[in-house]
């Protein structure tokens, strides 16, 4: 039985071998590996790519979030507003800078961040809002643009999960005031290793967090903070450098499958597929639906050689992490949500005729209950 897998990054590697294999080399024979053509190009490219003004390299996704925070020099024990469904990283960096968490909902339909539940959650301390464009979806930037402005926030955006990713066309990152990309192997776009970079058109910004990342350092020797080291190393950027350009393509792929997905899946009651905003375009790290038979379908979907995910499992505000926040189970429909989500198999490694084998085996699962 041929074996669908929810990622392969075996197959990436066999279609790009030959110039991987070779940026590595010269990588190597040129043992420039921190600092050096590589990362500049890629850094630069990757703005291009994002349309922003600046991008600076770091360590990984994590670091991005956590010194994009930093740099914009909230004070002390700000409260954070950051959506229940997500990686921990997205509110991992708010308290580690030695901020305040306050969780905020998510939309049931497309999984961003709830404008009214984040409306809800503003007070007198509230400085930011972490808009993760989860799943690849895009959040809804005007609307947070609008209340961004309103309240004095600021925008970070973790786009860990949305490279390529649009807002009325417009490419996310630098929409609201800086923005965090991970290029963990698994993302959409992902090195071989950790890697991640921050991207902003502000650059008072865009200076403070290079120097966050470098040691706070204006000069080789000259510090004129204590920072940190977080930087995207040569091997990284060169890897990055070829699978750039395979980006577009790869994204191409994915929507070509989720739109396979949504078509052939839309009449299967007992499903709820995603909804993609008409304003969209979402580039599918993910694509999530939801069952009431949540188990049984992945251990069928198992069986029939087909390899699925769960994001997340826990929602945020109900782990062990955030259990001094007391929330209830019912405080948020995220938290009801995550028992349902299912995550099908997507990605550039797979065919239409793959698809085709997913959307069989889930019909025959409903329909042979
Ligand atoms: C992967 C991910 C991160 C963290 O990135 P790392 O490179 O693994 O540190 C942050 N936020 C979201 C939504 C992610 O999916």
């Amino acid at each position: 039985m041929k074996i669908i897998k929810f990622l392969d990054l075996k197959y990436q590697y066999e279609m790009l071998k030959e110039d991987i294999d070779s940026a590595i080399n010269d990588v190597i024979s040129n043992s420039a590996f921190i600092g050096g053509e590589e990362s500049t190009r890629f850094l630069n490219d990757f703005a291009d790519f994002q349309n922003a003004e600046h991008c600076i390299g770091v360590a990984n996704g994590t670091d991005a979030i956590e010194i994009a925070i930093e740099a914009l020099e909230l004070p002390k024990g700000s409260e954070i507003i950051v959506p229940a469904n997500s990686f921990i990283a997205s509110s991992e960096a708010v308290t580690r800078l030695g901020h305040k968490v306050v969780f905020c909902d998510c939309n049931p339909d497309n999984y961003t961040i709830s404008i009214p539940s984040l409306k809800a959650k503003i007070t007198q301390n509230t400085k930011a809002i972490v808009a993760v464009h989860l799943y690849g979806h895009p959040c809804d930037m005007e609307a947070l643009l609008k209340i961004a402005n309103e309240h004095s926030l600021k925008i970070i955006e973790d786009c860990a999960q949305a490279h390529g990713a649009e807002f009325k066309g417009k490419r996310i990152g630098a929409l609201g005031d800086i923005g965090a990309f991970s290029f963990y192997p698994g993302k959409n776009l992902g090195a071989y290793g950790d890697a991640g970079a921050i991207v902003t058109n502000d650059s008072d910004l865009a200076v403070k967090a290079k120097m966050i990342s470098n040691h706070g350092r204006i000069d080789k020797y000259n510090h004129v903070f204590e920072g940190r080291n977080s930087r995207l190393d040569n091997l990284q950027a060169a890897i990055l450098n070829v699978k750039l350009k395979s980006l577009e393509e790869w994204t191409k792929r994915r929507i070509e499958i989720a739109d396979y997905y949504m078509e052939n899946l839309k009449d299967l009651d007992e499903i709820v597929l995603p909804k993609r905003e008409t304003w969209a375009r979402q580039v599918y790290h993910l694509f999530v639906i939801r069952s009431e038979r949540r188990d049984v379908l992945q251990k069928f979907l198992e069986q029939q050689g087909i390899q699925t995910g769960i994001h997340y499992p826990i929602a945020l505000p109900k782990l062990k992490a955030y259990e001094y926040l007391g929330h209830g189970h019912r405080d948020f429909i995220a938290c009801q949500l995550d028992t349902k989500l299912l995550s099908l198999p997507i990605g550039e490694h797979l065919t239409l005729n793959d698809a085709e084998k997913v959307v069989h085996a889930i019909k025959s699962f409903f329909n042979n209950p």
